[in-house]
């Protein structure tokens, strides 16, 4: 173990506001914040090939051309790029990304955004058939949903993807106890494991994020939750799965604990909202999470991902019309008129939500359940592979998002070998894992087994080899294990400025 790890273990023990307070202090001398910003810098000139591949090969466009190339042209050349990047995906090497994949829905999807491609429904006197498909959307997924077994009049609204839904929903609970209570400085109670959307909510919306643990089968802890409630609370959240190790968390006894105590509860079902009541017709074991439990007063569901939509659209649904009202905006007194909108945006591409509602109404109940069923057989199969690998186990006792670990193994560098082989998985952290999120993509014939073989091949690299130089194993070890947060956070921001930068 080197010094730098050594160092890292002991921050590690300390208290982490005690070593964020260390870390500020640090920032405040110039030839540490000079240091950290030449690391940075050094470490991003090192990343940025592998950011813009196409630098050699495709003319840098930066300022708008003078007289612009042909339509034949341009399609040309983005035809070239975009077939540089389809096989991957198509093939199944991805984890989670592209959901369905099928080139028949694609092109069926393709012809819908060509009818739609200027509908703006900001502009419902002129698209009134696009308010159409977004009230069936929102009215097809609350009856999924359990919003036809509601004596509750369940009602929601689109959005364009699953961050935006959450997003809503906090900003939601806030508006309501700041009308309903008077209520300042609201807080949010929130699993480890729930999706960072939260955490990016709680900046934006100025809401105090207070988070809970997980259990030795990665569940939020109940007992935790309750202990976390508090007079402030505008919202407990449950994931239904949670997208790092796909496990449901107990959604009854979460918003059980809520509605006793008069407090709003949030599912995010963006990942499972269209997999987990196929699951349930079909058999599984599924524990409930919709808005058949009582206490559940909004959920957020993606079509972009297992409904099979075009990307850019997901769904958020509420218990009542009276709770969804504190997420519209209006202004009355505008020059530019009287203005109101459901969500963030204000112009909206009208033909994702055609596109999406055509998703749904083509493929139906049938065509759902199947696509499921599928998908839980060929994640059952890819299990079984895995758990014969005696280096690998699995975390918790997940449907489809499969995440792994190594006692033995840098896993990172698993993920690194399996890299070089084509597949491009999730790394996550805390514990240290990589994940596989099975889409329909790894139902084709050959996929769940090649992703077996090459997993048995690379932990058997891992194994016999020595660490090698390159990859990102030690940036992700690294990453999940520096205490220095906000060091981290300012490389995370450099990577952004790197993908701007031409
Ligand atoms: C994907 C996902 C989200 C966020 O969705 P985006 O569409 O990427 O904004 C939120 N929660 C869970 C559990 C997810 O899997």
């Amino acid at each position: 173990m080197d010094h730098m790890e050594l160092a890292f273990k002991h921050l590690n023990r300390l208290d982490p506001r005690l070593v964020s307070f260390l870390e500020k202090q640090l920032q405040r001398i110039p030839a540490v914040r000079r240091r950290i910003a030449a690391d940075t810098r050094a470490m991003m000139d090192e990343v940025a090939p592998a950011l813009k591949p196409y630098q050699e090969d495709f003319a840098t466009v930066a300022t708008i051309p003078d007289k612009g190339p042909s339509h034949d042209e341009v399609l040309e050349t983005m035809g070239r790029l975009q077939a540089l990047e389809t096989n991957r995906w198509q093939e199944g090497y991805a984890s989670g990304a592209v959901y369905h994949g099928d080139p028949d829905h694609i092109a069926f999807l393709n012809r819908v955004y060509a009818l739609y491609s200027q509908a703006n429904p900001l502009h419902a006197d002129l698209w009134p058939s696009i308010t159409k498909f977004e009230a069936e959307i929102v009215a097809m997924t609350a009856a999924m949903l359990g919003g036809d077994d509601s004596r509750d009049p369940v009602c929601g609204t689109l959005s364009s993807g699953g961050t935006e839904s959450i997003l809503l929903a906090m900003k939601t609970y806030r508006d309501r106890a700041r009308a309903e209570k008077g209520l300042r400085r609201p807080e949010m109670v929130v699993p480890v494991t729930a999706h960072a959307a939260f955490d990016k909510a709680a900046e934006y919306f100025d809401i105090k994020i207070v988070k809970i643990p997980v259990d030795r089968h990665y569940r939020a802890d109940v007992r935790a939750a309750a202990r976390a409630l508090n007079r402030r609370t505008v919202v407990l959240v449950g994931s239904a799965p949670s997208f790092p190790h796909g496990m449901v968390d107990p959604i009854a006894e979460l918003s059980e604990l809520a509605r006793r105590r008069g407090v709003g509860f949030h599912t995010d079902a963006c990942l499972g909202g269209f997999v987990l009541p196929w699951a349930e017709a079909l058999g599984y074991d599924v524990p409930p999470f919709d808005f058949r439990l009582p206490g559940v007063t909004s959920l957020s569901v993606d079509t972009h991902k297992y409904g099979y939509a075009a990307k850019g659209t997901s769904v958020v649904l509420y218990r009542t019309p009276a709770l969804r009202r504190y997420q519209y905006f209006t202004i009355a007194d505008w020059p530019g008129g009287l203005y109101c909108s459901p969500t963030f945006a204000g112009s909206r591409p009208g033909a994702l939500s055609a596109a999406c509602w055509a998703a749904m109404v083509s493929i139906g109940q049938n065509g759902y359940r199947e696509a499921t069923r599928r998908i839980l057989e060929t994640a059952a199969d890819i299990k079984a592979g895995i758990r014969e690998i005696p280096d690998l186990y699995i975390l918790g006792d997940p449907l489809w998002v499969i995440a792994m670990a190594s006692r033995r193994l840098d896993i990172y560098r698993v993920m690194d070998v399996m890299g070089r082989k084509g597949w491009s998985l999730n790394g996550l952290h805390r514990p240290s894992c990589v994940h596989l999120c099975v889409t329909l993509r790894h139902t084709q014939p050959g996929v769940a087994p090649r992703f077996i073989s090459d997993l048995k091949a690379a932990v058997k690299e891992v194994r016999q080899a020595p660490a090698t130089e390159g990859g990102m194993a030690p940036v992700y070890g690294l990453a999940a294990n520096l205490p220095l947060r906000g060091v981290v956070g300012g490389i995370l921001k450099a990577y952004v400025d790197a993908l701007y930068r031409l």
